[in-house]
């Protein structure tokens, strides 16, 4: 869908005179790119209507870069598409019970995610327990009480009891004796026949009275995503996606149609195996994904030009690898290259967002914390990729107070250096990719 999408706009900024045929042709593709996605005809037909007014509107003003502003369109109207605006946002309150039902196919990340999504919470504070309801799928348990362990959050399951709404209702009550704020149950993703499966969800729902459900959704699979989303609504009315394996290859188009279809936002999306590896949705990236932006190549000969502090880091990023003193030498060098506005839209994980919200300053003092929270590490841990931190989260702790900030913004850090090292990987990705000659220097 990306592919297709991102090939008709690009048709049109190739060619040189944009007239209306050009534009339509252009309308035509990404409306039948959508559609064969499966995205609801109904939304296809405004989407085009819109940009074509959009189009028009912008095109009565005079010296207005034509390709620029079909690209602006595509782009704001997409993101409309996967940003479902009247959704109200679930916030567990404290010192209540919030029950969090995870609901999706097998496979699709519910358990990894779950415990994410509990490490997210007990770091802001809650008291986060898991209850494994997969009674189905042999070893459930023992991955949810490894996944619980390593993250320690408490946990709830059975090796012996095959019902499990009896498990998921036992867990979540156990739970709410103890004044536990957040429970998070995990489902089974199969059952022997697909109906059952839904009959399921819907029982444990009765039993266990979600104030959230969430329904977890792989990235890759594409277009049976709606189909999923659509199968999983009737039967569980979930108020929130969180789409997993964003890291991969996938770009995460069927989701499009998944939200359609289910009217449901995506809240978080996973970027990995490892239990801090979620991170909030944000429309803009997640388009920008979609369509390919973010010019890679294009930053990287930016730097090149400029003479900077050059350790090993631009080496390294070419390499495929990243660390966090990478990460440090990096942003000591967007600042002196100024203007940051420039460079900052190039940059990935939402700093072009940052810059455009709270402005320059702001950004480039938040860049100054950020180094210097880094400097409260030690060697080792800035020479690794910051996996140590996750393996000891006291290391969290401590440079959190050594850098005199918080647990969230050494946090941020170490997303930083994941989405960082999501772009070195795929820059030598591309360059091995290209024709020999190409790409590399
Ligand atoms: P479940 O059957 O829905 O409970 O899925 P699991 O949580 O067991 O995950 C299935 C596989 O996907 C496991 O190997 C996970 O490590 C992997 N996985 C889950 N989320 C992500 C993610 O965001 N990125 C990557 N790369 N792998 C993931
Ligand atoms: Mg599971």
């Amino acid at each position: 869908l990306g592919r297709r999408i991102n090939n008709a706009v690009s048709e049109v900024t190739r060619s040189n005179v944009v007239d209306q045929s050009v534009v339509d042709t252009m309308l035509k593709e990404i409306s039948n790119a959508l559609m064969e996605a499966d995205v609801d005809i109904k939304l296809v037909i405004q989407l085009r209507k819109k940009l074509k007014g959009k189009i028009e509107a912008e095109e009565e003003k005079p010296g207005v870069n034509k390709k620029k502003i079909i690209q602006k369109a595509v782009f704001d109207e997409l993101c409309d598409l996967v940003d479902v605006k009247e959704a109200e946002v679930f916030k567990p309150k404290k010192k209540q019970t919030n029950v969090i039902m995870f609901v999706g196919l097998q496979g699709a990340g519910k358990t990894t995610t779950c415990t994410k999504l509990a490490v997210y919470y007990q770091r802001r504070g809650f008291k986060v327990g898991m209850v494994c309801a997969d009674t189905f799928r042999a070893g459930a348990f023992d991955q949810l009480k490894q996944n619980a362990t390593k993250a320690r959050i408490p946990y709830f399951g059975s090796y012996t009891e095959s019902d499990p709404v009896k498990v998921a209702h036992e867990g979540v009550e156990k739970f709410k004796k103890e004044k536990f704020e957040i429970i998070i149950v995990d489902t089974s993703g199969r059952h022997r026949q697909e109906e059952e499966l839904f009959k399921e969800m819907v029982e444990i729902g009765e039993a266990v009275k979600p104030n959230q459900t969430i329904m977890v959704l792989d990235a890759s699979i594409g277009q049976a995503a709606e189909a999923q989303a659509r199968a999983f609504k009737e039967s569980s009315n979930f108020g929130a996606i969180i789409l997993t394996k964003m890291d991969g290859h996938a770009k995460g188009g069927g989701a499009i149609s998944a939200v359609a279809a289910s009217k449901t936002p995506i809240v978080f999306i996973g970027t990995g195996e490892h239990i801090h590896d979620l991170e909030s949705f944000t429309a803009k990236q997640f388009v920008s994904k979609l369509l390919g932006i973010g010019d890679i190549q294009g930053l990287m000969e930016h730097v090149k030009t400029l003479n900077l502090d050059q350790n090993d880091s631009i080496k390294n990023f070419q390499e495929g690898k990243f660390t966090l003193r990478d990460l440090q030498s990096q942003m000591n060098n967007i600042l002196k290259m100024g203007p940051l506005s420039k460079i900052a839209q190039m940059l990935p994980g939402g700093i072009g967002d940052m810059m455009n919200q709270v402005g320059e300053e702001e950004t480039s003092k938040r860049f100054k914390r950020m180094i210097c929270i880094m400097d409260s590490m030690t060697k080792t841990e800035l020479d690794s990729d910051g996996s140590l931190f996750i393996d000891e989260p006291s290391r969290i702790i401590r440079v959190a107070r050594g850098s005199g900030t918080s647990v969230t913004e050494v946090e941020a850090v170490l997303l930083q250096r994941n989405m960082f090292a999501r772009m070195a990987q795929t820059t030598k990705n591309m360059q091995q990719n290209m024709p020999p000659g190409m790409g590399k220097n």
